[in-house]
């Protein structure tokens, strides 16, 4: 039978490395929920939509054809048919995301869009996001939830951006805590451990030794 895993955590705890390694590793498809929100914020800029008016969002949630590949190995996204991969990742959609994500009406259609392609993925599928085991995926054969300290999350971004971004490591922490804060105090499906969710403090692992342990899980 097909497995799902669902990982889910707040930011900088290393969902998408571990989630797309354990993926290759174990020959299952994987997706990335974040891009998913980001393409939809994306598409929200793109079309003068404005952001802080959750009505107009929500007015406009069902228009941006968004379509994910699941290969681990090379993670796609696109809308309206244009390769979004970059320009999801600007500093202009990552302090928009949170208030469009708190769009109950773009909830509703990014989780429908997430469950088919679940239900579709041969073989199963590793899941990432931040609401995946909750509301998502309830069902999901694992349920991991990913933490890690400020401090190393802030570190790992910062690390990620590196030459790409002249924030410091204060505020990346910052723009960090504040996402996560909007992220697990929103209404519909915010950040939340499940019940039945095994919670991983990453702290003090290699991504090595996250991956390990996630494997283990799984073939428990
Ligand atoms: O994982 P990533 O940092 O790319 O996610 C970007 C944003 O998308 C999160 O900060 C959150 O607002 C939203 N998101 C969500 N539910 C998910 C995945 C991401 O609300 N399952």
């Amino acid at each position: 039978a097909a497995v799902i895993v669902a990982i889910d955590g707040p930011s900088g705890t290393g969902k998408s490395s571990t989630s797309k390694a354990v993926a290759a590793q174990l020959g299952l498809r994987y997706l990335d929920t974040g891009a998913q929100y980001r393409a939809i914020t994306w598409w929200m800029l793109n079309n003068g939509v404005d952001v802080s008016d959750p009505e107009r969002i929500a007015a406009q949630a069902d228009r941006p054809v968004i379509v994910s590949g699941t290969d681990p190995q090379a993670p796609a996204i696109s809308v309206d048919g244009a390769d979004a991969a970059g320009p999801i990742r600007t500093q202009e959609v990552t302090s928009a995301v949170s208030a469009v994500s708190a769009v109950p009406q773009v909830r509703a259609r990014i989780t429908e869009l997430q469950r088919s392609i679940a239900a579709e993925a041969r073989g199963g599928i590793v899941v990432e996001g931040r609401d995946i085991g909750t509301t998502v995926l309830p069902d999901a054969d694992l349920k991991v939830f990913l933490t890690a300290s400020p401090e190393a999350r802030a570190a790992r971004r910062s690390g990620e951006l590196k030459g790409k971004d002249a924030t410091g490591l204060a505020a990346t922490q910052q723009a960090l805590t504040e996402r996560d804060k909007a992220d697990s105090s929103r209404k519909t499906s915010p950040l939340k451990k499940a019940d039945d969710a095994v919670e991983v403090d990453t702290t003090e692992l290699t991504l090595e030794q996250v991956v390990e342990c996630v494997v283990t899980l799984v073939e428990k």
